[in-house]
């Protein structure tokens, strides 16, 4: 299979957060890497808000977003874009690889699963324990059968979309050339239970949509490309270039995380913080104490 690679075009970058909680430190770094990025390129950086996750997606979200990467000094070129309002997009990119015969139903609950866990153990991946594929060896008339009536997910069948696919590389501009190991994340969940559509999908989907040439995001989200990368195989899509770039920890090696106040924009914001002198410590890689860079 066959995707085209962006060469010698304009630069195209986005920044992507999804308004479950408030922004942090940590997401300003994001935003003002990729908005450099594509303005010392001069590029366009689009602003995307990924608020498909229903359930903890809210308005005042997105609201302190927007008002936080103004105060920060960034614009974006467009309107701000929705996924919620692309749902029909992702929904005709799920019937296209459930034809293909990509996606398998899954019935296992959380629960089941945590009880797989404690009495075998499962492997574990780079975001935890990676689905055992109980599901993939069902009959496929009695899956179809139980999905009509019973809760489930659609996971991708790696193995057999690596088969369709053979192998596929990308490129990080940081790590170089890449073969795309999708294994390392497992059968990953393409159409939830409870949401109309994954991170990874829609993601993929809009990347292609929005013609992003580059995308410069953390590198919590490298092993995330090996999935995109099928994904773009399988769905004809073109591969942007990645740049991974390191995230901010705390005195844990923990990412930020949304729940840790200190760092949150609108508290800095509303506390009077200077957004100049923030973001210009944020650009020479000088943070408060106790923050500091992950290793590549
Ligand atoms: N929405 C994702 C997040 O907030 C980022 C997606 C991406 O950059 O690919 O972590």
């Amino acid at each position: 299979m066959s995707s085209r690679v962006y060469v010698n075009q304009d630069v195209v970058v986005r920044f992507a957060p999804s308004p479950n909680g408030w922004l942090h430190l940590g997401h300003a770094y994001a935003a003002i890497t990729a908005y450099d990025y594509a303005r010392e390129r001069d590029g366009k950086f689009l602003l995307r808000i990924e608020d498909i996750d229903l359930g903890r997606s809210r308005p005042e979200f997105v609201e302190a977003i927007v008002t936080d990467l103004r105060w920060l000094g960034l614009d974006w070129d467009g309107e701000v874009i929705f996924q919620s309002q692309r749902l029909a997009n992702y929904a005709e990119a799920a019937a296209r690889l459930k034809e293909m015969g990509v996606l398998y139903p899954c019935f296992c609950t959380r629960s089941s699963l945590q009880a797989v866990q404690q009495s075998k153990g499962l492997r574990l991946g780079p975001d935890g324990p990676l689905y055992p594929r109980i599901c993939s060896h069902l009959d496929k008339r009695e899956a179809a059968e139980r999905a009509t009536k019973e809760p489930h997910c659609w996971r991708l069948d790696v193995e057999q979309a690596l088969e369709l696919t053979g192998e596929l590389t990308w490129h990080d501009d940081l790590r170089g050339e890449q073969v795309a190991d999708p294994a390392i994340l497992g059968d990953v969940i393409i159409i939830p239970k409870d949401n109309p559509v994954s991170y990874h999908l829609a993601v993929t989907v809009d990347d292609a949509r929005d013609r992003i040439s580059h995308v410069v995001r953390g590198q919590d989200l490298f092993a995330s490309t090996h999935i995109h990368r099928v994904l773009q195989a399988l769905l004809e899509l073109p591969v942007p270039q990645y740049v991974h770039h390191p995230v901010l920890v705390d005195e844990t090696g923990a990412k930020l995380s949304k729940s840790r106040e200190s760092a949150s924009l609108t508290l800095l914001r509303e506390g009077g913080e200077d957004a100049y002198m923030l973001s210009s410590r944020l650009r020479k890689n000088i943070f408060p104490v106790g923050i500091t860079l992950s290793k590549a």
